[in-house]
């Protein structure tokens, strides 16, 4: 189907891994060999999110769904830094909330403008040039640059919209919001018209407008998984306020009280939030009433509920003034537009931590390299205390600081390992 509405997919994302640090000596004419000149590897690139309004389906990451950053280069001599990776930028649709692809936590709400770093590039590794000093002269090592991140996300639009239009297919919502806005969605006389959710700006007055938001129709059974009804929902999720639409004209032959116990049931069951959210009812199509007696029931069993019904023909644009005035009016006292808290905690990895690792002594300086070590320092953030003791226990754990010890390392002496470097204190 083309121009079809595209609004989850799952994809996998790679940040690039740090270039190496160079080991590599200054050359000069009467010097026999010069100083230590490795430039570092430069930094790999980030996977970045960031809105863009012009996107209005994730119908992209259908087609595409691996994504790579650039990898940084690795340094070399003359101090020459290596290029950094380019960070690489996913545009997605304001709205799209990220989630963990196993565990389904919100990872981050792209409701705002700022972009979200998903994954962070590896740091570049030192060159030698570091391990310049009046004592360490001739440091032949350099830190390799640390991998990048895999993660698996799944990408999920759920709609920013301060009202949404909530009724059975044909009731005459996407009517209702070609005349209160300037969206110009699909209106035809049959069921299912909309394939995909319509959103449009309502101005009421100078300085008051709000956005609202037609949605396929909700079916019977929809939010059991019966119809195209249930995908749409989670579009509804954010608004504040539910416009009920119900056709009373009985032209159909249909029940209007029954029609909307139909609805909200299936609010209930798709959701009790959403179907405890604020609601009005608009009675349309009351142009064309068949029996009076309709609208009149209708009316008595809304206004037992504690809802406010409004009569209106969205075709002959009558009764649709008052009622986005009054949709304007409530909307003043009720809370914004949802946007959704991370819940995602990043598990500490399993890492084995038996292999012996590489020490590499030069003067007082220590140098620690290993693959788990380097898999180890990549899931640190050193900004997070947590984080912070996790690597400590897991490098004493490891009998990593016995066997410094057994090599004769002491107090003051320098550990250095990748992008980190500590003084040694017993
Ligand atoms: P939706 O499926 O709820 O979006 O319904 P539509 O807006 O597509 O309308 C379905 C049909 O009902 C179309 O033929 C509309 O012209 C018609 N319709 C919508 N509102 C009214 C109304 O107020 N009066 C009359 N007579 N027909 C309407
Ligand atoms: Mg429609």
């Amino acid at each position: 189907m083309a121009n079809q509405f595209i609004d989850t997919a799952r994809i996998t994302v790679r940040s690039g891994n740090g270039g190496n640090g160079a080991v590599s000596f200054r050359r000069e004419k009467y010097v026999a060999a010069g100083g230590p000149d490795g430039g570092d590897g430069g930094r790999g690139g980030d996977i970045v999110l960031k809105v863009d309004d012009h996107m209005s389906t994730l119908l992209d990451f259908r087609y595409q769904r691996k994504y790579t950053a650039a990898n940084g280069e690795d340094g070399s001599g003359s101090r020459r830094t290596g290029r950094d990776g380019a960070d690489l930028v996913l545009r997605v649709p304001r709205g799209t909330v990220v989630r963990d692809a196993e565990t389904g936590e919100i990872i981050q709400d792209m409701s705002g403008d700022e972009p979200f770093v998903l994954c962070r590039g590896g740091k570049g590794g030192w060159g030698n040039k570091h391990f310049a000093t009046p004592t360490r002269q001739v440091p032949r090592f350099a830190k390799s640059g640390l991998p990048g991140r895999t993660r698996e996300v799944v990408l999920e639009l759920k709609l920013l919209a301060d009202v949404g239009l909530v009724g059975f297919p044909n009731v005459g919502k996407s009517t209702l919001l070609s005349v209160v806005s300037k969206a110009a969605p699909k209106i035809a006389n049959y069921h299912f018209t909309t394939l995909y959710p319509n959103l449009g700006v309502v101005y009421v007055r100078e300085g008051v407008s709000f956005v609202l938001a037609d949605i396929p129709g909700i079916i019977e059974g929809a939010a059991q998984g019966a119809g195209l009804g249930h995908d749409f929902l989670r579009h509804i999720d954010r608004c504040r306020l539910l416009i009920h639409v119900v056709d009373v004209s009985g032209s159909e032959g249909r029940d209007p009280v029954a029609d909307f116990d139909a609805i909200c049931q299936e609010l209930q069951a798709y959701s009790p939030q959403l179907a405890a959210r604020k609601m009005i009812v608009a009675a349309n199509k009351a142009d064309i009433l068949e029996d009076p007696a309709l609208l009149e029931h209708l009316r008595e069993h809304v206004e037992s509920l504690g809802l406010e019904l409004f009569e209106i023909s969205a075709a002959a644009h009558q009764g649709v003034q008052e009622l986005m005035d009054r949709a304007a009016q409530l909307l003043q006292e009720l809370p914004p537009v949802a946007v959704y808290e991370p819940t995602y905690v990043e598990p500490l990895p399993q890492i084995d931590t038996s292999a012996a690792l590489d020490i590499q002594q030069y003067d007082d300086v220590w140098s620690v390299e290993g693959p788990w070590l380097q898999r180890l320092i990549s899931n640190v953030n050193f900004g997070d205390y947590e984080s912070r003791s996790w690597f400590d226990r897991m490098l004493r754990e490891s009998g990593l600081f016995q066997r410094l010890e057994e090599m004769g390392i002491k107090d003051g002496d320098t550990v250095s390992m990748y992008n980190l470097e500590f003084e040694y204190r017993r």
